[in-house]
């Protein structure tokens, strides 16, 4: 098996950044199979070496797993020369984990967005062949009304010629355009096309104005997340998604 460096394995496992770690080693806190790390760049073999920081043992992994409240103004890419991405707004201690957004948010729309360095489980539910709903919230400029439920339920062809798979269409408000009121919705697809939600709105004549994803199969939005930030998911919600 592979080996990494010390400070390497130590920052996986949020011990803090590279300088903060070599302090560490440098106060002699650290040991490797008993004895004290001399170098903060040592090469150590994390699933065979006991390595304890105090005295206690560090518990290695290799994945991490992230669901982030996107806020809108920044992009879901892990790199991008003009906009802030969803990964600067991830703490330091993620970011010797190469984490990467599953699926795409746009840059104005806010809500779940996950993130984790495992390419198996993000394969897994980005797969057009799993059709993993999603459901998202909107505010649309129009009414919407019990003809676009029934247009969304039977499918719509967007502008490139693609007719959507039934989607679930909720109005938990029918807004009145004459009195400057938009429509408040939540709408089920399952499959992810480029601005999908959207276009899907703009086949009927209506423009989305504000969209925030609330779910993503059995992974939903933690209310309590405040916009911006990132937290673990749980054990449940971890396994849930396997
Ligand atoms: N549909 C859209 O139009 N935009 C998103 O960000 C997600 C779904």
């Amino acid at each position: 098996k592979a080996t990494l460096r010390l400070d390497k394995v130590l920052a996986h496992t949020g011990f803090g950044t590279r300088s903060e770690i070599k302090q560490l080693v440098k106060r002699g806190v650290v040991s490797v199979d008993g004895k004290t790390a001399k170098d903060s760049g040592m090469q150590v073999n994390p699933e065979r070496d006991r390595i304890t920081v105090d005295g206690e043992p560090v518990v290695y992994r290799e994945f991490v797993y992230l669901m982030l409240h996107k806020p809108q103004g920044v992009v879901s890419a892990t790199e991008d020369t003009r906009d802030r991405t969803v990964l600067d707004l991830l703490d330091e201690q993620y970011s010797h984990f190469d984490v990467f957004p599953v699926g795409r948010l746009d840059k104005d729309t806010e809500g779940l967005l996950l993130l984790t360095n495992d390419g198996k489980l993000a394969h897994n539910l980005l797969s057009p062949r799993k059709h993993v709903p999603k459901t998202y919230y909107a505010e649309v400029n129009g009414a919407v009304d019990k003809s676009d439920i029934e247009a969304f339920a039977r499918g719509v062809t967007l502008d490139d010629g693609y007719v959507t798979m039934s989607a679930e269409l909720i109005v938990l408000h029918c807004g009145r355009p004459e009195a400057g009121e938009h429509s408040r919705i939540e709408l089920t697809i399952h499959e992810g096309k480029f601005h999908q939600v959207k276009r899907m709105f703009q086949t009927v004549g209506k423009q989305v104005t504000y969209l925030k994803r609330l779910s993503m199969g059995p992974l939903k939005l933690d209310e309590a997340l405040p916009l911006g930030k990132a937290r673990e998911l749980t054990e449940e919600e971890r396994q849930s998604l396997l």
